[in-house]
């Protein structure tokens, strides 16, 4: 993967906020978090997030130390300073004294130290950002890094491809517990240049812009490099009926047995529309004699979460002439692949 930034373009987009009363260093957290959030091997639509620590003045003009952290419902690779809320720093630090903190109640002191009230919510992962002292943080859920940090032994496989450089945190769900393991790990280790938090994504840090962001480029390059020495999964295929079904003929049993009742309208149904594909990684991967085990082993990063959901539903062969015993009976509701056009 190759770094994506230009001076002239870094310059550009300086000048171009200055004209709106915002600071280089804001700017550039716009830039880079872009460039983060157009490459789909970092992030997909909505995922991952980026802060900057800086002063600001607030509502009465009084400079305050905040966090610009990425809020909820912007997408890095359209991002504006709008989409980065400032929030106090100091109070947000002092969070971290205590002993345990519910989701809510970090939402609500996040929302209380917001120097607009009308901004939008922080990110989940604020607190991360907070505790650790770069000025620049930079968090994506790259695949090619969740690829290894998926794995059984993750930590081990991490701790040999990054060396002393990078730091290896625990699994534990986004959070005050998340951000405090994560800062006690930067601690005890001050010289990495980013932590990778195991099934879940990888952070990285400094106090220049560029820095935290070729820092994530050179992390997850490392990952892809490493990725490719490896040999290719082969899919043992099944067998499969000598006469396929036709998609015109499957679809429309799919479609059905996916239609959920719309509970607004009597006697409508919601229905969904399908997209086709059978490229040959796809057929390789659907056609795999174990496609139940490992189609139900879960997605591989946060994003695909969202994106896919966790589980697909998964239907035998269909064989010409279709056949009732081939349809499938029920859809999972809301795990689903083929959900993907609602
Ligand atoms: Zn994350």
């Amino acid at each position: 993967m190759k770094s994506g930034w230009q001076d002239a373009a870094a310059d550009a987009m300086a000048a171009h906020y200055a004209k709106a009363g915002i600071g280089r260093d804001l700017a550039l957290r716009v830039y880079t978090s872009r460039l983060l959030g157009q490459e789909p091997r970092l992030v997909l639509h909505g995922g991952g997030n980026t802060s900057l620590k800086t002063r600001l003045p607030d509502l009465l003009g009084e400079p305050s130390d905040v966090l610009c952290v990425k809020g909820s419902g912007w997408d890095l690779a359209a991002i504006e300073p709008a989409g980065l809320p400032a929030v106090r720093l100091e109070p947000l630090r002092k969070l971290r004294a205590r002993s345990a903190l519910g989701d809510e109640e970090m939402v609500r002191v996040q929302r209380a130290n917001l120097l607009d009230p009308g901004a939008p919510n922080p990110s989940v992962e604020t607190l991360l950002h907070a505790f650790l002292p770069h000025r620049y943080v930079d968090h994506t859920h790259a695949t090619a890094v969740l690829s290894i940090a998926d794995q059984a032994d993750a930590a081990e496989r991490c701790a040999e491809l990054y060396g002393g450089r990078i730091g290896i945190v625990p699994y534990i769900m986004p959070g005050f517990d998340l951000a405090k393991k994560a800062a006690e790990i930067f601690e005890a280790a001050p010289e990495v240049e980013g932590l990778v938090l195991l099934k879940h994504g990888i952070f990285t840090f400094a106090d220049d812009a560029r820095q935290s962001y070729e820092r994530m480029i050179e992390a997850v390059t490392r990952a892809e490099e490493r990725r490719a020495r490896q040999r290719n999964v082969v899919f043992v295929p099944r067998a499969l009926p000598p006469r396929i079904a036709r998609v015109s003929e499957v679809a429309p049993i799919l479609r059905g047995a996916c239609s959920e009742k719309d509970a607004k309208r009597e006697g409508a149904y919601l229905r969904l529309v399908m997209e086709f594909r059978s490229g040959a990684p796809v057929l390789d991967y659907v056609n795999g004699a174990e496609v139940e085990r490992y189609a139900n082993a879960g997605v591989v990063t946060p994003d695909h979460t969202i994106r896919t959901k966790n589980y697909p539903l998964i239907v035998p062969p269909p064989t010409r002439p279709i056949s009732r015993a081939t349809t499938p009976v029920a859809c999972r509701p809301n795990a689903c692949s083929i959900r993907c056009r609602a």
